[in-house]
């Protein structure tokens, strides 16, 4: 698996999917630049979900919202105070980490262990351990693995941590060493030594003020030494950049919220209705994992569907199915996609619901996106805090076909907060999915000893290239040919290419199955005598005649 998916992130940097961002400056960890296959997969994925979701639809339309964001609206919706991850470093190898995606301790034969990258290390790591992390405690060196004997262990409970007790060098049972125990240690190297978690606010801070915010923390912290001041140094700096402090958004989703009124008012809108935005988001995530699963940098497809309060619960569940449903019309593997109902003490503050769609990743199921009943939180806090009036009074669409008359008789030219139903997922991570999702190596047909072909099989609606045209030989005979059937897929709007490189006919499909490109057109000897050319299926390899003007039709047959 882990070969596979190698093989997979090799063929993203050597085809133009995935670019590491910087590379020639020695790289930006976390960053990546996507390349002219990548931007086209991704573009293909946000234009089926806007399809999908707005152009589909007629209770959907779009927005484009500001990133920089003004403190107060990230104040009032929560995210200054609340949009933190708890962060642990780990004292022997300084990673830092998330404790709620970190795994368990690991016990064999009551020993613990800790994996260094390579043998030196581990010395290095031994002699920390034993001289300063725990002095005296008992250790075994083997290779690049550290054994830690254990007396004995308790895991956490009830909010209590538990304790790992280590045994001596001296085989001393009296005063053994111990350390307390919160139900996890550092994700890479599995070391116990951890520093206590704190919270870490997750927003990128800026300042929008053409004076350097450096230079008025300098001046203010001298100015706050010559004062008398009852305000601490952090408490004076934080007054003098409140008005000019942004963030870039850590979601799309409060753009939204705050342009509720001109919405509904501009487009005459009353619920049920939703808008959808898509655009970068910008988190400064302690860890960042697996290529671009998470990332600083990334974009999302939000849409927020505004419900009253009684049918809030049935667009829930309507909006879970919707969302579910559109994975799998691109999956090749259905059963790599799953929704996974969040736990109570999972979910945001606010929220009466969630449900994440979930992607069978090779390293494990990962969040693609999440499903959430968010009540009239957002709406009622920039209410709060601005003096707007989101307010709305019932209509007969407020209520579920099935229920109309009894609800609607209920509530009556009732006045209410919408509530929301969002739908949120990730861009890139959507990505990542559909190209593992995609890939297949199959045995070379021609020779089994040479390492197996790869295929993309991209659904044709995702592929980055949708035909590649390709003239027999290089002889210019088949070029006017070429040209029209290409000028005849581009006229519908789809991404072409004229593949004219010199190498056998065999080789040029094979470069194109790797890329995941659905069809390629061949223009042969014959196509000069009848108009005709052929056209080959990705997956099945088959190859069928037809007259060049049809190919386009054929292909619209196969992208819908
Ligand atoms: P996680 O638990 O993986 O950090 P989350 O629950 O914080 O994700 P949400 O706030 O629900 O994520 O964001 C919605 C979607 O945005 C996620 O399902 C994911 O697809 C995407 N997303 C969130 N953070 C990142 C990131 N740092 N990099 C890439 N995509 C992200």
């Amino acid at each position: 698996m882990a070969q596979k998916f190698r093989a997979l992130l090799d063929l993203c940097k050597r085809r133009g999917f995935l670019y590491q961002s910087a590379e020639i400056y020695g790289g930006l960890r976390g960053a990546y630049d996507y390349g002219p296959l990548g931007v086209e997969l991704k573009k293909n994925i946000q234009q089926s979900w806007w399809r999908h979701h707005v152009y589909y639809r007629d209770d959907v339309v779009g927005l484009d919202t500001s990133i920089i964001t003004p403190h107060p609206v990230l104040k009032a919706s929560g995210h200054v105070d609340e949009f933190s991850d708890l962060l642990v470093d780990c004292m022997l190898t300084k990673e830092r980490f998330r404790p709620d995606k970190a795994p368990e301790l690991h016990i064999t034969d009551s020993k613990v262990l800790v994996q260094a990258p390579d043998k030196s290390t581990a010395k290095l790591w031994q002699q920390h351990i034993t001289e300063q992390l725990a002095p005296g405690i008992k250790t075994i060196l083997d290779g690049k693995k550290i054994w830690l004997p254990l007396i004995s262990f308790t895991s956490p409970s009830h909010g209590q941590p538990g304790s790992i007790v280590f045994a001596m060098n001296n085989n001393d049972t009296t005063s053994p060493l111990s350390l307390p125990y919160h139900g996890y240690v550092e994700p890479d190297s599995l070391s116990p030594f951890l520093t206590p978690s704190r919270p870490f606010n997750l927003m990128f801070k800026t300042f929008l003020d053409p004076i350097d915010p450096v230079e008025r923390i300098i001046q203010t912290t001298q100015q706050h030494n010559n004062d008398n001041s009852q305000q601490t140094v952090r408490e004076a700096v934080d007054q003098v950049l409140r008005p000019s402090t942004v963030y870039l958004r850590p979601e799309t989703a409060q753009g939204v919220f705050i342009n509720f009124e001109q919405v509904t008012r501009t487009m005459k809108l009353k619920p049920p209705f939703g808008i959808a935005q898509v655009g970068k988001s910008f988190r400064n995530e302690i860890r960042l994992e697996h290529g671009i699963f998470r990332t600083p940098e990334f974009e999302q497809m939000e849409l927020e569907y505004f419900v009253s309060p009684w049918t809030a619960s049935h667009w829930f569940n309507y909006w879970r199915k919707l969302r579910y449903d559109w994975w799998l019309t691109h999956a090749c593997h259905p059963e790599d996609f799953r929704q996974r109902d969040h736990e109570k003490d999972e979910m945001a503050h606010y929220a009466t619901g969630c449900t994440d769609v979930e992607f069978k990743y090779p390293w494990g199921w990962g969040e693609i996106e999440g499903v959430a009943h968010r009540g009239d939180y957002d709406l009622t806090q920039h209410m709060k805090n601005t003096g707007a009036n989101f307010e709305v009074t019932t209509t007969a669409e407020d209520l579920p076909q099935e229920e109309e008359e009894e609800a609607l008789d209920k509530n009556k030219n009732k006045k209410y907060v919408p509530h929301v139903i969002e739908s949120s997922c990730g861009l890139n991570r959507a990505m990542l999915a559909y190209l593992c999702d995609a890939f297949h190596q199959v045995p070379d047909p021609d020779n089994d000893k040479l390492p197996p072909r790869n295929i993309m099989k991209l659904h044709p609606q995702l592929a980055p290239i949708k035909c590649a045209v390709m003239p027999l030989t290089g002889k210019p005979e088949f070029l006017p040919i070429v040209q029209k059937v290409a000028q005849s897929i581009r006229q519908r709007g789809w991404n072409t290419m004229v593949e004219s490189q010199k190498l056998k006919i065999g080789k040029r499909y094979y470069r194109h199955d790797e890329i995941g490109t659905p069809w390629c057109v061949t223009v042969d000897y014959q196509s000069l005598e009848d108009d005709t050319v052929t056209i080959r299926d990705r997956d099945s390899g088959e190859q069928r005649r037809l007259p060049w003007k049809d190919v386009s039709r054929y292909m619209e047959q196969h992208l819908y």
